[in-house]
């Protein structure tokens, strides 16, 4: 799929103000610093789109951006910020898991991994909670440029097999790197398929 417009539509605080449930929408969703900002700009093709390094755990928003006229990447807070109050993780989980369990349009969501990185209990924790409420998810393993490909596999294959201690099947994974564009167009390509069923 070739981007040709990508456009920031809302910031919301409420799932009852989200722009009607018309158009198809799949949710970017990660750690705080996973690189998910980065991504979604990369994807887009538009370097400002989503906005990066910001205070982590600040904001709880969720973002609308229409790609070509016809679908939404939504861009939602990220998890897992150490220091966030446990009020605040609170709000965060009751907000994020409403939008995920009742979006009418939501058709898959992109959960972030740090590729660096050994399986987190917070990721995982993450994919069981969508397994069990029956959301189609894949995983992006992100910032691929940061360290050799013989680790990243090493830890992608961790991750594999940390989840099938619970799914009988491992759902679809990407590699990407927003800094080399390494997975770009296979994001897009599964995006565009699932667009056309
Ligand atoms: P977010 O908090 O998940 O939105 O993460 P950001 O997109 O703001 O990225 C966090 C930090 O990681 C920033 O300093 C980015 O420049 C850096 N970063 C994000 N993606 C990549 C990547 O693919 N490669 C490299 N080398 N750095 C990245």
């Amino acid at each position: 799929m070739i981007v040709k417009s990508a456009e920031f539509i809302c910031s919301n605080t409420q799932i009852s103000k989200l722009p009607p449930p018309v158009k198809a929408e799949y949710a970017f969703i990660g750690r705080s610093n996973v690189g998910k900002s980065s991504l979604i700009n990369m994807l887009a093709g538009k370097k400002g789109l989503a906005k990066t390094s910001q205070t982590p755990g600040k904001t709880q928003l969720i973002n609308h951006f229409l790609i070509n006229d016809n679908w939404y990447i939504v861009d939602l807070p990220g998890y897992g910020y150490a220091r966030a109050s446990k009020s605040k993780k609170a709000d965060w989980s009751k907000f994020i898991h409403t939008y995920l369990d009742k979006r009418e349009s939501l058709q898959c969501v992109m959960v972030l991994i740090d590729s660096r990185l050994e399986p987190q209990k917070i990721d995982i924790e993450f994919c069981n909670w969508l397994g069990e409420k029956g959301l189609s998810f894949v995983l992006v393993f992100t910032k691929a440029d940061k360290q050799s490909s013989i680790k990243t596999d090493q830890n992608i294959a961790k991750f594999r097999k940390a989840l099938l201690e619970t799914f009988e099947e491992v759902p679809k994974h990407f590699l990407t790197s927003a800094e080399t564009q390494l997975g770009h167009d296979e994001v897009l390509a599964f995006i565009s398929q699932i667009n056309q069923q």
